[in-house]
Order: structure tokens, then C-alpha cells, then sequence
């Protein structure tokens, strides 16, 4: 499996909610021994020395075991069949890689080989047509550039001598498979589907799927593995997950924010990020108040209702890009591993002027929420979700109860004078770093998003909190 190269795989596992059936179990191991059958067969066939040409890319193996008549033979579904065929490649290809290796090491190490041999022997090893080709004991058929190359190489040394020891050592090392066990078997889409709690698997009666409920509503879309238990009547699904690697590019450090109207967030340095945020929302808050047409009736069809509409769109829009801008600006200027942020209460209480009421009730807090969640995910960044009651007035030092005065707090106790919403972060900060030390490690807001479909694309799977 391919991957991004800061993303790593990770297995998550699901399980049956109820014993599975004594029949369907027996079912299910059919198709573990069917597959063990075809994995063996294809060890056998492709596993030794001379199966080196036919492995890569693998069609030829996989034509060739379709002739075979043993899935006929088997009564096996096709994707049960190719499943375990590519499986065994893959195990094969493994012995390979590293016979290889074992194989160069040994080159090196020899002092009987000169440094033409050498030179010759990996020539030989790398070109995969002529390693195929000297394996076999033929004569290698090489083409254009590779043919005088080939002839290069081969001019200075005694090519019957070193084919014969590059088989030798391949012999040694090349192991050939083969596996007794059958406790499971490989499902991809395919073969599987997700539905009413649990999975449907493909069984060998034609149109007949076994349903398993399992004990979570994950669902994914790649190839799984089938683990059985049948003394316990139980199964186990293995399934490969991408996990972006925690910190890439040199973020570090954690970081606590304090998130407000005028300004979206200050950090616990005292730094300030979307400043104009407000500018933002008023101007969008006015044209509401001032432009909303008074007769709603027939609204689709009313040209004023229209051009109100799309003047609300259009500021809408200009606020949004400025949030996702200051948020990429926040985390591309600090940098951190772990961002903590206060939860935010349910609803704003009513304030003393009404218009700044009525801002603070469109101020899209959740809005914000979400693309600073997204865009902690796209970056590795971990974000916690710190709980807030009387954060503001604590203080970020000493703890103590502390006073408000035109933006900034005191304290009384130890004497701590900050601006206000620098105090908040602090103790933001302060109280993500106890909940990290804690037992649990805080509260992953990767769920949240999920369940606000914000990453419906390209965020994390369903139950991808779960291996965090
Ligand atoms: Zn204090």
C-alpha cells in the first residue's frame, strides 16, 4: 500500500456484537481453508527461484492461476480468489526484498570477488529481466541501452563462475512459504458491505451474504482482514487505517487561545490573530438590519429579496476567506503541536447593547470552530477542547479570583497585570496541560468534526479517534 510520506498505517479493529452462529461460522472457515488453498498454490507456483519473472507486475501469475481452474475447483468468489493470490505475491515479493539483501551483503563481504565481479553482480541484480533471466540459467535478452550495459559488464569477468554462485546464494536464502493456518481470510469492498450495524460478507452460495453486527457503526473502504475465533464463536476485522504522522515540519510546542468577537484569538503570548474580525461581522450584521426587505412575501420571486440575498452571500464569503486566512496565518506564525482552546458556551447571554447582541448571535463561532479543527487536522496539529468555566477570571499565574479593569486583568494576590484575553489563553493553556497529564489525553475534537461533516472529503474516517 502506497502512502503519502508523512502518512503512516495504523490497524483498527472491529468486532461482532453477538457469538456468530455455529453454521455461519463453519461457512466463514470454509473460506479461510479455501484461501489458505489458493495462497499455498500460489507459493508453490511462483515461491522459487524461477518464479522471480512472473511476480512482477504479476499479471502473468494472476492469468496463470485464472487457467488454473482452482477457484472452479473451489467453488471460491472471485474476490476471495484474487485477494489471497495478490496476498501471497506480496508475501513473495517480501522473501525476495529480502533475499536480496542478504544476497548483497554476502557480495560484500566476499574477498573472493573482484571489483568487476562485484560490479557485474550487482549489474545483474538490479536489472530484474537479467537477475530473472541468470536465475533461470539462461541467457538474458536485453534490449537498447541495457544490451551494452550488459556487455559492458560481463566483458571482464567469468560470468559462468558468478551465475552460478548468484544462484547458490538465492537458493539459500529464498525461503519458499507455505502455511498450514487458516483463521481468517482478506475481504475488500467487493466482498463486503457495511449496513444496519454491522457487515455482509460474500459467501460461496451465489447471492447469499453472512450479516455480522458489530459493536461499532464504523465503516470503511479497503481491504480488510477476517479474523475467526470459532471456539469462541467470535471474529475479529483487521483494518488498515492512514494516520498522518503527529509533527511534521518542525511543529512544536503547545499553545492556548483565547477566542473573541473583537479579535478571534489571542494566544497565551499575548499575540493576536484577526484583529479585523470584527469589522467583518459588523458590516455584515448591518446590511442585514438595514437591508432585509420588510415584505418576505413570495421571497423567491421578489427582485429585492434576490439582491438582498446576494449582497448577504457576498459578505458572507469576504468574512469566511478572512477567518480561514488568519486561521492559516495563526498556525503558520506559531507553529504548534497541541493547540488548546476553550469550549465555547451554548449559547451567548443577552448583552446590554443590542446591536452588539445582535452581532455576538451571528458571530460564527461555530463556523470558526470547525475551520480551526479542519485545519489543524490538514497540519498534524492536535487540538483539545478545554473546558471554560471561569477561565477569564482566573488567574493565569497564581490561580486566584482575579479583577477586570479596561481589559485587563489583576491580580490581587500576585500581582499579575495582563491583557484580559492574554490572561484567558494563559489559563487555557494552563488547564489543556493538566487535562493532557491526566489520565485521558483531553478531548480529541476530531469527532466533532466528523459529526459536523465539515470533513466529509478528506478528513478523518469514522472512527479514526480511536487509534489517537
Ligand atoms: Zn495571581
Amino acid at each position: 500500500m502506497k502512502g503519502h510520506k508523512d502518512t503512516i498505517y495504523k490497524t483498527v479493529y472491529q468486532y461482532n456484537q453477538v457469538p456468530v452462529s455455529a453454521a455461519d461460522m463453519e461457512k466463514l472457515q470454509e473460506l479461510a481453508r479455501n484461501c489458505r488453498d489458493v495462497r499455498n498454490s500460489v507459493y508453490e507456483r511462483y515461491g522459487g527461484i524461477r518464479g522471480l519473472s512472473k511476480i512482477y507486475p504479476g499479471y502473468t501469475a494472476q492469468n496463470e492461476m485464472t487457467k488454473s481452474r482452482l477457484r472452479e475447483q473451489l467453488n471460491l468468489p472471485a474476490v476471495y480468489f484474487y485477494l489471497s493470490i495478490f496476498d501471497a505475491l506480496g508475501d513473495i515479493k517480501s522473501q525476495w526484498a529480502y533475499t536480496k539483501k542478504q544476497v548483497e551483503k554476502n557480495i560484500r563481504a566476499n574477498p573472493n570477488l573482484s571489483p568487476e565481479d562485484c560490479h557485474y553482480l550487482r549489474f545483474v541484480m538490479k536489472q530484474s529481466q537479467c537477475f530473472a533471466s541468470v536465475l533461470a540459467g539462461g541467457e538474458p535478452h536485453l534490449s537498447g541501452i541495457w544490451e551494452e550495459r550488459y556487455a559492458a559488464v560481463r566483458e571482464k569477468v567469468d560470468i559462468h563462475r558468478l551465475d552460478g554462485y548468484l544462484r547458490r546464494q538465492v537458493r539459500r536464502h529464498l525461503g519458499k512459504s507455505h502455511t498450514d493456518v487458516a483463521d481468517g481470510f482478506p475481504a475488500s469492498p467487493k466482498g463486503y458491505r457495511y449496513a444496519d450495524h454491522g457487515i455482509y460478507l460474500t459467501t460461496k452460495e451465489r447471492g447469499k451474504r453472512i450479516f455480522i453486527p458489530l459493536t461499532d457503526n464504523n465503516r470503511y473502504d479497503r481491504q480488510i482482514y477476517i479474523r475467526l475465533y470459532p471456539e469462541e464463536r467470535n471474529i475479529r476485522i483487521s483494518v488498515p487505517v492512514e494516520v498522518r504522522q503527529r509533527h511534521p515540519e518542525g511543529y512544536e510546542g503547545e499553545l492556548g487561545l483565547a477566542m473573541g468577537l473583537k479579535c478571534m484569538f489571542v494566544t497565551d503570548q499575548g499575540r493576536t490573530y484577526g484583529e479585523k474580525y470584527l469589522e467583518y461581522q459588523s458590516a455584515l450584521t448591518d446590511y442585514v438590519r438595514e437591508r432585509l426587505p420588510r415584505h418576505q412575501k413570495n421571497a423567491r420571486n421578489n427582485p429585492g429579496m434576490k439582491k438582498y440575498n446576494a449582497g448577504k452571500i457576498r459578505l458572507e464569503r469576504a468574512m469566511h476567506g478572512y477567518v480561514n486566512a488568519e486561521i492559516n496565518r495563526m498556525l503558520e506564525t506559531e507553529k504548534p503541536e497541541i493547540v488548546y482552546f476553550p469550549k465555547l458556551p451554548p449559547q451567548s447571554k443577552p448583552g446590554f447593547n443590542r446591536r452588539v447582541n445582535a452581532t455576538v448571535s451571528m458571530w460564527q463561532k461555530g463556523f470558526i470552530k470547525n475551520r480551526l479543527a479542519r485545519k489543524c487536522w490538514e497540519r498534524s496539529v492536535e487540538l483539545v477542547e478545554v473546558f471554560g468555566k471561569g477561565i477569564s477570571t482566573q488567574c493565569s499565574r497564581c490561580g486566584t479570583e482575579g479583577m477586570k479593569e479596561e481589559n485587563l486583568f489583576c491580580c490581587p494576590s500576585c500581582g499579575l497585570v495582563l491583557p484580559e484575553r492574554q490572561n484567558t489563553a494563559g489559563n487555557v493553556l494552563g488547564r489543556g496541560r493538566a487535562l493532557q497529564g491526566a489520565a485521558g489525553s483531553g478531548h480529541s475534537v476530531i469527532q466533532q468534526i466528523k459529526r459536523s461533516g465539515d470533513c466529509k472529503e478528506k478528513g478523518p474516517e469514522n472512527g479514526m479517534a480511536k487509534v489517537f
